[in-house]
């Protein structure tokens, strides 16, 4: 018999087809802290218990050797069964606790879909999901939400700036002298792709930015995850379902910051920034976007910031004439029909660890990109990244001494 301390109920965080091979991330807690969360009738939430993360990466032929029954659509966000082995049969994963650091093998004997159309299962799953519910933290706040949009003025905007770090993504609207106004994402290298971001970067808090999320993937906001003053900020982000990690973070913004839930509207906009709710289905494509319009006259330009949003899943992206862009996705493969916008002499850059684990950014993306006009590429490893067209690197407030936010390269 296997002993039930090495049963886990996991979270797909992320499943990901990289060549001949899928990746896995799996945001999990032990089955027997589940008992325990039940038992207490709701005296236990889930930021009780502590998570576990594994990381698995398998052949496609192999998929079949874990998972029970393996259905490759629509597998993210779903929950699981994870059984591990102490006779080092089954297949290898990485296993990271709470802190991320720790990373140790196992060996995975199986994997179960929990299924809804199993009556037990069903169960199981709406409890879970409950559990981790992020509509227990915040609520969908309309009027904090145009406070946030006319706490952003233009007068003092200067750029867009993408900062090194690692394989994941931290972009801000930044004032003449470097200070970020506004972030979206706070991501970094984490898991798997930590050797890419080896030192945390310092971020600059001293204008109280606000923070937009895109979507909850993980190197997205990793790097507000280790620094406790980026949680004491106001948050918007996207109604997504998480697991315990994530779930974790979102309660401690919105126990020691604010924590604004996406409602169910389309857009806001103020003329500078317009935030778009995606509209795919992935994780990915479900969160928000950001648009964001500077300069007057014929140096006015529209910088698209799409998190990992692929384009065809942004609604009203033609009313843009876009002149800069991140690349979504980490420059990864965006489909076949990837419906990248059109410009002239337009500003990419590509938020990217290198070495990473998916080979991103991909050569033939980055060729199609430039088919679309966007001629002009920078990339992050190189350095941060102000994308805007301007003579002189910009100065930084606090000369570097108390950030990390340093412009090395512009266009
Ligand atoms: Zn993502
Ligand atoms: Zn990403």
């Amino acid at each position: 018999m296997i002993a039930t301390t090495e049963s886990y109920y996991g979270f797909i965080e992320k499943c990901e087809l990289v060549g001949e091979d899928l990746e896995f991330i799996f945001d999990s807690f032990l089955a027997d802290d589940y008992s325990r969360l039940v038992a207490s009738r709701g005296d236990l939430s889930i930021v009780d218990v502590a998570p576990t993360l594994f990381y698995l990466r398998i052949h496609r032929s192999d998929v079949k050797r874990v998972f029970i029954v393996f259905n490759p659509l629509n597998v993210e966000s779903r929950w699981t069964t994870i059984t591990l082995s102490t006779t080092k049969q089954g297949v290898v994963a990485q296993k990271f606790t709470e802190d991320w650091s720790i990373e140790t093998e196992v060996y995975v004997s199986s994997i179960y879909f929990l299924d809804a159309r199993r009556r037990d299962d069903k169960a199981t799953i709406r409890h879970l999901r409950s559990l981790c519910s992020l509509n227990l933290l915040a609520v969908k706040d309309i009027a904090s939400l145009s406070d946030v949009k006319t706490s952003i003025r233009r007068e003092n905007l200067r750029f867009v700036s993408v900062y090194d770090v690692g394989q994941g993504n931290a972009n801000a609207v930044c004032t003449e002298d470097s200070r970020p106004h506004l972030y979206f994402d706070l991501g970094g290298g984490c898991l798997q792709n930590r050797k890419t971001y080896q030192t945390l970067k310092r971020f600059c808090i001293s204008s109280r930015p606000v923070v937009f999320l895109s979507h909850w993937d993980f190197d997205h906001y990793f790097s507000a995850t280790q620094v406790p003053s980026l949680q004491k900020l106001t948050w918007i982000v996207p109604d997504q379902q998480v697991g315990p990690q994530g779930f974790k973070f979102a309660h401690r913004v919105a126990q020691s910051g604010k924590l604004i839930l996406w409602p169910e509207i389309p857009t806001i906009t103020n003329g500078i920034i317009s935030v778009i709710q995606c509209t795919g289905k992935r994780r990915n494509d479900s969160g928000l976007a950001l648009v964001v319009t500077l300069g007057k006259g014929r140096h006015r330009r529209n910088t698209l910031l799409p998190g990992d949003c692929r384009y065809r899943h942004i609604p009203g992206l033609s009313q843009f004439k876009l002149g800069g862009l991140i690349a979504c996705h980490h420059g990864g493969d965006i489909g076949t029909r990837p419906q990248i916008p059109v410009t002239q002499n337009g500003l990419i850059a590509y938020s990217f660890g290198v070495h990473n684990t998916f080979g991103h950014p991909s050569r033939g993306t980055q060729t199609l990109y430039r088919k679309h006009g966007w001629q002009n590429a920078r990339e992050t490893p190189q350095g941060n990244i102000a994308v805007e067209n301007i003579k002189k690197t910009p100065a930084l407030a606090c000369g570097g001494r108390k950030c990390d936010l340093v412009i090395r390269q512009i266009y």
